[in-house]
């Protein structure tokens, strides 16, 4: 990721910015993860690392009754744009947003019931995340998470190429479910995301956004360049999807722990 330069970063931002997510999922998804998730309590506490602009946050909301949801992440003009959404649906009193690094998480540790975290406990290295994850779950507490892994051998050089840019050490479901274990959970469920989890609300607006930008720096090369690489990647999902997915997980801190 280092490797891109810092115009890059600003086209990236100036593309994700605006979407309805960062990555793939959507609220049936959550919905049919969250049902795994038995015995919460009547009014959770919830963190959401990673949250982006905070879809999921904002469906969780919906989907939990009551409770309190602390949704994190690093990059403040997606904190920004989910506390406008958060005042606007009058859901200050339950959900709050803030910028931080979740690999250095401060909040109280042992304390949530239900971590969440869409596409991005990868970011911080899976293991690691999952060691953060369960040190900030009450016992019994559970994690549910979604992460990209390959399904199929031998990969078009593009495919290799685009995850050995974004996620190089993505490995296989059996290698997730290993760490799961490794890091003290039971795992409770998992389920691949389907493909109109990647497009309805990502890959869609993210094609939308590219074309109308490329209105904008229609005499800015450099700008053209950066969204033409931008705009490769739903283009692979098209062409490969068949080579990699996105599974959700749902783990559980065990109580005896
Ligand atoms: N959960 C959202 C966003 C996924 S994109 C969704 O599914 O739509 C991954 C997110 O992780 C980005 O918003 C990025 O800013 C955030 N992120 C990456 N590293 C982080 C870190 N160390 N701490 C907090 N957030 C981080």
């Amino acid at each position: 990721m280092n490797a891109l330069g810092p115009r890059f970063w600003e086209i990236f931002f100036e593309v994700y910015e605006g979407l309805p997510r960062q990555g793939p999922g959507n609220r049936a998804c959550a919905a049919r993860a969250l049902a795994f998730c038995r015995d919460l309590p009547e009014s959770p506490a919830i963190l959401d690392l990673g949250c982006g602009a905070g879809e999921q946050t904002l469906q969780l909301a919906e989907l939990v009754a009551s409770g309190s949801i602390v949704a994190i992440d690093s990059h403040a003009p997606f904190i920004e744009r989910l506390r406008a959404a958060i005042a606007e649906r009058g859901l200050a009193q339950r959900v709050s947003a803030i910028v931080g690094d979740m690999a250095r998480p401060q909040q109280p540790l042992g304390r949530f019931d239900l971590i969440w975290s869409e596409g991005a406990l990868y970011s911080i290295g899976l293991q690691n995340a999952l060691r953060v994850c369960h040190d900030l779950l009450r016992p019994g507490g559970y994690l549910a998470f979604t992460d990209a892994v390959w399904r199929k051998g031998n990969p078009p050089p593009e495919v290799r190429a685009g995850f050995d840019l974004d996620y190089p050490t993505m490995g296989w479901l059996a290698d997730d479910v290993a760490a799961i274990q490794t890091c003290g959970f039971d795992l409770v469920a998992h389920f691949t995301l389907p493909d109109e989890a990647w497009w309805d609300d990502f890959y869609t607006p993210m094609e939308k956004r590219i074309a109308e930008l490329r209105g904008k720096y229609a005499n800015d090369v450099e700008a053209s360049v950066m969204l033409d690489q931008l705009a490769e990647e739903p283009e692979m999902h098209r062409r490969h999807s068949g080579f990699y997915a996105y599974e959700f997980f749902v783990a559980r801190r065990p109580f005896a722990q």
